[in-house]
């Protein structure tokens, strides 16, 4: 059997660390969090970022609004919150309904309270190496749980298999940097097999349940999978866990990427905060 790569650990380490800068300051950092409509997943997500915020001492504010509302009021909330004092960071929780359009809703948030990390300005910072841009908040739990595993990451074959804005794209780009040879998969891939045959690493971010199987893997390879599928009441990923635990080491879903994103969103809230203040 090889390694369950958990992602509980490092969170805890870096919730842990939060909490310690924390409990220094004077002000409390503050996440504000918009949640449009009732969709019960993010309802899920969102509970679960207030309550481990609330863990380490970080005050939350959550702006509901109904699923019908209007693509200019939610951009409203947007300014508001971007002028607002009291708030260090904030994020629109994601999906947002058919009728509005994610990014101009995302380009609206000020960079330096953009906690997810998803702004074209952060981005390009983060594609340039500029060091105050906020690191997307998922891609950047993969690459600490790589760390906290002690995954070799320079010289070694790392395949992503998923291009999105999001994960896939940041991922690459984030491996690239750690000097990995990335190769990039998407839905047009011809032959997903023979990419992930040599690979030291895999990222399955696709939200394809059960895409990876143990015969397409490397033996003793990493696999971190970050999809997040729900299928018949359960939550499962991209990799098809149970064989493929006993060929290569794998994170997990639920207990993998998840509890990162939460610890490294509020990592990111904590460092907005400090740059506030100095
Ligand atoms: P996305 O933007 O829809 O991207 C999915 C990618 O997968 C696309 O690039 C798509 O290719 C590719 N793809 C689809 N079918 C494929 C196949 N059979 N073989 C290879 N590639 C395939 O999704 P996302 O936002 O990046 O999210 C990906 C997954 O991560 C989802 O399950 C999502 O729920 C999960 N997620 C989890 C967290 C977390 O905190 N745990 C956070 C964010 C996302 P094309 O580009 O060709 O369409």
């Amino acid at each position: 059997m090889y390694k369950t790569l958990s992602g509980r650990e490092p969170a805890a380490g870096i919730l842990e660390n939060a909490k310690r800068i924390i409990s220094k300051m004077e002000r409390k950092p503050t996440l504000a969090i918009v949640l449009v409509g009732n969709d019960p997943a993010s309802e899920l997500y969102v509970r679960k970022k207030i309550q481990k915020a609330a863990s380490v001492g970080m005050k939350t504010v959550l702006e509901r609004l109904p699923e019908q509302v209007r693509q200019d009021e939610l951009l409203s909330l947007v300014r508001v919150l971007n002028h607002d004092d009291d708030i260090d960071g904030f994020i629109v929780q994601s999906p947002l309904p058919k009728h509005i359009d994610y990014s101009t809703v995302v380009e609206a948030i000020d960079p330096k309270k953009d906690v997810d990390g998803w702004t074209s300005t952060n981005i390009g910072r983060m594609f340039l190496g500029i060091s105050e841009a906020y690191m997307p908040a998922t891609p950047m739990g993969v690459m600490k749980i790589l760390d906290y595993y002690g995954v070799e990451i320079r010289g070694s074959n790392a395949t992503v298999v998923g291009r999105g804005n999001v994960v896939g794209k940041p991922l690459a780009f984030m491996l690239l940097q750690k000097d990995a040879t990335v190769t990039i998969c998407h839905s047009k891939t011809k032959d997903l097999k023979s990419h992930l045959a040599d690979a030291d690493i895999i990222i399955a971010a696709a939200g394809k349940p059960g895409l990876i199987k143990a015969d397409m893997v490397k033996e003793g390879a990493h696999i971190i999978d970050v999809g997040t599928n729900s299928v018949g009441g359960k939550t499962i990923g991209d990799v098809d866990f149970e064989s493929v635990i006993k060929k290569a080491n794998c994170s997990p879903v639920p207990g993998g990427v998840g509890p990162m994103t939460v610890a490294m969103l509020i990592s990111n809230c904590v460092e907005a905060a400090i740059r506030k203040r100095r």
